[in-house]
């Protein structure tokens, strides 16, 4: 996986202000547990900018679905340009996922 695949797929964009970015937010007591941010399921996505807080689940499949869409798309520039127009208003740059 060419590492620029990292940059192309960023931090879901939050639903509520569609401005602020989720993050995935360690669970109470749970931070030592490295397993959470690797489960984001686990996790609850907090957006900094409104406070709005998501459950990880939803956004676990959103990346999911991306990541495949992303692999499918191989070295196809033109499915490349496609991906990132439909994701751009989804995620933002510097998102864990690669
Ligand atoms: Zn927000």
């Amino acid at each position: 996986m060419p590492d620029e695949l990292g940059t192309l797929v960023g931090s879901p964009i939050c639903p509520g202000c569609k401005v602020g970015h989720l993050l995935p937010e360690l669970a109470e007591g749970d931070e030592e547990d490295d397993d959470c941010v690797e489960d984001v399921a686990e996790c609850v996505w907090g957006c900094a900018k409104c406070g709005k807080r998501v459950c990880g689940a939803p956004v676990r499949d959103l990346v999911a679905v991306l990541r495949q869409r992303l692999e499918g798309c191989g070295s196809d520039e033109e499915a490349l340009e496609e991906f990132l127009s439909v994701t751009g208003t989804l995620l933002h740059q510097n998102h864990y996922l690669r």
